[in-house]
């Protein structure tokens, strides 16, 4: 079970992640887009960092919708609305919900990945973060099959995020400012990769 609480760890994880990971996130940014992925997240989590007294009154759906809202509205570029409906998504899944099963959590990782799939139109291997978010949701499903429990299919998803997240590395970039860059976007780590990568790395953190 992922509790509410769970759920406010996982946001306060994640922000001080995106803090300590401001500088690699706009480096990567640099290298194949305009150098503000650090900045947008930071600008982003760090809004959400002054909510979390408030938040910690919501349940688990409004707590998603107000992540969602927070993000749409302060972090701008693409991933703002790209992780504003990934957080939207996820809040309607968690509608009047306590606490989310393993099963929950599975239908909010495939919500949320379809919500970037819709929104952002990128496809497996466009050098983006659903490069990231669609193999970690797949391992988690494949985990909850075999019969494990949120812990250790998040642990195998998170696996399945890194894995996901080195093989950007040699892709070529279709979607985003990377693929303005086309060949020259091959051997960089994609930003909005990295950024989920640790969003999940982060919920693991929390639930463990
Ligand atoms: P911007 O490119 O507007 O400056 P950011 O730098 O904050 O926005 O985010 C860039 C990241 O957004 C990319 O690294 C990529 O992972 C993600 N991204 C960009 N376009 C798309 C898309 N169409 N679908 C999914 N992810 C995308
Ligand atoms: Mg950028
Ligand atoms: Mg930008």
């Amino acid at each position: 079970m992922v509790t509410q609480a769970q759920i406010i760890e996982w946001l306060q994880v994640y922000a001080n992640v995106i803090d300590h990971h401001k500088e690699e996130l706009t480096e990567l940014d640099a290298a194949i887009g305009d150098a503000d992925h650090g900045i947008n997240m930071e600008r982003g989590f760090k809004k959400i960092k002054t909510l979390i007294g408030t938040l910690k009154g919501q349940d688990i759906s409004g707590i998603l919708k107000t992540v969602s809202m927070t993000l749409i509205s302060s972090i701008g570029g693409a991933s703002g609305p790209l992780y504003g409906t990934w957080f939207l998504r996820a809040s309607a899944i968690a509608a009047d919900k306590e606490e989310l099963t393993a099963e929950d959590l599975l239908y909010l990782l495939q919500a949320g990945l379809n919500g970037v799939l819709e929104r952002g139109k990128a496809q497996l291997g466009d050098k983006t973060m659903v490069d990231v978010l669609s193999p970690s949701v797949a391992a988690y499903e494949q985990a909850l099959s075999e019969g494990l429990d949120v812990v250790p299919a998040l642990r195998i998803a998170v696996a399945a995020a890194e894995h996901g997240l080195q093989e950007t590395i040699p892709m070529l970039a279709k979607k985003g400012r990377a693929s303005y860059l086309g060949e020259r976007s091959i051997g960089h780590q994609d930003p909005g990769g990295t950024s989920a990568y640790l969003m999940l790395r982060s919920l693991l953190e929390a639930v463990e």
